[in-house]
């Protein structure tokens, strides 16, 4: 569903990606760990569209998203992949069910009576279905986090990008999000997350790419990446959060 040939991209004068290979076949989690800084994010903003790159080849669902030349194409692209941050960025002066709700009604024209029961249907599956006319402001982090995925989902994305989504939790509030990604993964939805959760990413993974300094300098099975990867680097990364 997704591969990266030789990807490119540099910001001025600094080169922040060299050359990244990466595939994810539908219905398949793929993680990606690494160093801050070595570009894990540029690679899901090139994913996306939000990002350009100088040289290589992206291919999403079947679109060449490295040449794309349109805003209108690059929108088009956007609205088939569910994309939720760190920071959640929910409406402050919407209700859950009006967030949820906004885009699906506004963008993809579904009618409010169907936008709205898919709405409360993923509500239930992030276990918030008491919270539908709730403010944000009302919401601990890991309940707006848990609404933030509802409503990447509302989308109906192909493909879903994760940008370590349980960084800015308290710690008592990343289990209940995992557990809903865990979820989601195991019913077949096609992910890419960049975490820093390491059991998590060994846990639910089809492969593991570890990035450094802008390359991936492996994409394997957990097992094989932690465990018999001869790379030094990755075992020390690694066994620095065990
Ligand atoms: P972290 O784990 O801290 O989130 P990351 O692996 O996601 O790091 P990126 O955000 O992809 O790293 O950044 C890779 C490099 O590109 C960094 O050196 C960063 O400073 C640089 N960079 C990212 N975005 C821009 C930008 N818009 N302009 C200039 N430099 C940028
Ligand atoms: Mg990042």
């Amino acid at each position: 569903l997704v591969n990266l040939q030789d990807v490119h991209l540099s910001f001025g004068a600094v080169e922040v990606l060299k050359g990244i290979d990466l595939t994810v076949a539908k219905g398949d989690a793929v993680s990606i760990i690494g160093p801050s800084g070595s570009g894990k994010s540029t690679i899901l903003r090139c994913i996306n569209g939000l990002a350009q790159p100088q040289a290589g080849r992206i291919t999403v669902a079947g679109v060449r998203v490295d040449a794309l030349r349109s805003e209108a194409e690059r929108i088009a692209l956007r609205k088939r992949i569910g994309v939720v941050f760190q920071q959640y960025n929910l409406f402050p002066h919407l209700t859950v069910l009006q967030n949820i709700t906004l885009a699906p009604v506004r963008i993809l024209k579904v009618p409010r009576a169907e936008a709205e029961g898919h709405a409360r249907d993923l509500l239930a599956r992030v276990r918030l279905a008491d919270k539908v006319s709730a403010y944000p402001g009302e919401l601990s982090g890991g309940q707006q986090q848990r609404v933030a995925i509802a409503r990447a989902l509302a989308m109906r994305p192909e493909l879903v990008l994760f940008d370590e989504v349980t960084s800015a939790l308290d710690p008592e509030m990343v289990g209940e999000v995992l557990a809903v990604i865990r979820a989601l993964v195991r019913e077949g939805l096609t992910s890419i997350l960049v975490t820093h959760e390491m059991r998590f990413a060994e846990e639910i993974s089809d492969t593991i790419a570890f990035t450094e300094n802008g390359r991936i300098v492996a994409q394997a099975p957990p097992a094989e990446l932690f465990y018999k990867s001869g790379n030094p680097r990755i075992r020390q990364f690694i066994g620095g959060f065990q």
